[in-house]
């Protein structure tokens, strides 16, 4: 069996009831380390020691900024000093120089320990996942040319697969794989009234789910509030097999590849 643990749904202007958009594959595997990730991580009851690995998907700062303080908690509140963790950091080329010069700028003099002997860094486009039964296939997307944007295409041992887009407007890359997938996580980052190619709106969630039947799409990166939140953009109206995520949420799959969508509240 295996997990998907939403963390945060919000988009980068973290909307009331949101933290920013963060997912944890069987407690080991973040995707993006926002700036909360230490909040959303404890909230959930997660030790940041028990990560083995970290996909980036770009470089704006609602997906990287939580980066130091992912490192600098597992570097000095590991219970035992000489057991703390190594975490491998899956990026795109120029990866370890940027989330290093962020560890520079935020604990100067704190983490150059951490960044050369218990962090792995690697800029391979596809691998397998070591100590977890996932490998990834990482594809370009449509978003802010600037921050190189990626999604990741998960594909578990038992041949279950899950699209993860990052963010990212409509785009070729995104319908080849989809086709295949049996799980896609699709980012709704503006509401109706933007047309950008960077972000979907309902809309295009809308049509992409119609064109796609055959896979379970779960919206994060939500530009609306939560259900039980009364500010904010309201939450739109989707059809029922499309299912916008709230923080706390996950996705259980089971061995027989059954998949099954637990709400957190
Ligand atoms: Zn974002
Ligand atoms: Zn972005």
């Amino acid at each position: 069996m295996a997990e998907v643990l939403f963390l945060g749904t919000g988009n980068a202007f973290s909307p009331p009831g949101r933290m920013h958009a963060l997912a944890l594959i069987d407690g080991a595997v973040l995707i993006d380390s926002p700036p909360t990730v230490l909040p959303q991580l404890r909230r959930a009851g997660v030790s940041p020691s028990d990560i083995q690995h970290l996909l980036i998907t770009h470089w704006h700062a609602d997906h990287t900024f939580g980066f130091p303080f992912l490192l600098l908690d597992r570097e000095w509140l590991a219970p035992d000093r000489d057991a703390r963790k190594t975490l491998s950091v899956h990026t795109r080329p120029g990866g370890r120089e940027r989330l290093s010069k962020l560890c520079e700028v935020g604990f100067p003099g704190s983490l150059e320990d951490a960044l050369r002997e218990r962090t792995v860094w690697n800029e391979d486009e596809s691998g397998i996942l070591k100590g977890t039964g996932w490998s990834y296939d990482r594809f370009p997307v449509s978003h802010t040319p600037e921050t190189d944007p990626h999604g990741y295409k998960l594909i578990h041992e038992s041949g279950l697969t899950i699209l993860h887009c990052g963010d990212s407007g409509p785009c070729q890359e995104i319908e080849e794989r989809a086709r295949e997938s049996d799980v896609v996580i699709l980012e709704m980052g503006v509401p109706d009234f933007v047309d950008s190619p960077h972000h979907h709106n309902p809309s295009q969630v809308i049509s992409f789910s119609a064109r796609h039947p055959h896979a379970m799409v779960l919206v994060t990166h939500n530009f609306s509030r939560s259900l039980d939140s009364d500010s904010g953009f309201e939450v739109p109206e989707l059809p029922d097999e499309i299912h916008q995520l709230n923080d706390g949420d996950s996705l259980e799959i089971k061995v027989d590849g059954d998949l099954r969508l637990i709400k957190y509240r």
